[in-house]
């Protein structure tokens, strides 16, 4: 049995789920108290005021970026994420996507989901989706980690995930290596939609991606998604805090 002392200001039998460091154990401690000292510190939330639509955070007011002010209306997807893609962020994702640490998929998840929880689930009709890899990419790293993040999401949330997209296209070279221009144009029939034979028209989608950068990914499966009738929202891990890269 534990002592009153470990009770009340917990014990070290408890891991940062990142960096495996001892952490203080708190009864109900969300996951994003789950981490160590030094892993808190280097983490980022992300700060308000932040743009309505992109979550762009540092704002002067809650209105829009600039990136979002020169994206047509109709284009917009509103986005949510959990933390700064910063140096911290950019380890979590190298680890768990190129390293194949599928450990690392469920803390993720579960900050993503109390996310969209606390944002978003008070509309009915909902579903998740996922922004999906290439076969040939799934195979070379072993699991899809936006299908594996959908799928915590939505046992975490009771909400039904559905695969509404399919990427058609296999990049050999990594989104962040391009310009804006030429993430334009590689995105262009990358996906695409695979209908239902059940009616989802009218049903907001969640729509789940690791990290968002210029949004381009997210907006060009909106698109899709729009077109079939549904409303796009995304949910992205990290997001970075720069203009278009
Ligand atoms: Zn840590
Ligand atoms: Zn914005």
């Amino acid at each position: 049995m534990r002592s009153w002392w470990s009770k009340i200001f917990g014990d070290s039998s408890a891991y940062c789920w990142f960096c495996q460091s001892p952490r203080p154990r708190m009864i109900g401690n969300p996951i994003w108290e789950q981490l160590c000292a030094g892993c808190t510190e280097k983490r980022k939330i992300l700060a308000y005021p932040q743009c309505r639509v992109c979550g762009k955070p540092n704002l002067i007011d809650d209105s829009f970026c600039y990136d979002c002010l020169r994206t047509p209306e109709s284009d917009r997807v509103v986005n949510m994420s959990c933390v700064e893609y910063n140096h911290w962020a950019r380890l979590v994702v190298q680890q768990w996507k190129y390293r194949g640490d599928e450990r690392l998929s469920r803390p993720m998840g579960l900050w993503m989901a109390s996310l969209i929880k606390q944002r978003f689930l008070h509309r009915d009709r909902f579903l998740i989706t996922y922004v999906p890899c290439h076969r040939k990419r799934v195979y070379e790293r072993g699991f899809d980690q936006a299908k594996q993040l959908a799928h915590i999401i939505g046992a975490q949330l009771h909400i039904p995930v559905v695969e509404l997209l399919v990427r058609q296209r296999y990049q050999d070279q990594p989104q962040s290596k391009r310009s804006r221009d030429q993430r334009l144009q590689a995105l262009v029939g990358t996906f695409s939609y695979q209908r239902k034979q059940m009616d989802l028209s009218g049903h907001s989608v969640v729509l789940i991606d690791d990290v968002y950068t210029t949004g381009s990914t997210v907006r060009e499966c909106a698109k899709l998604l729009r077109r079939a009738n549904l409303q796009p929202v995304a949910c992205t891990f990290a997001r970075t805090n720069s203009e278009y890269v």
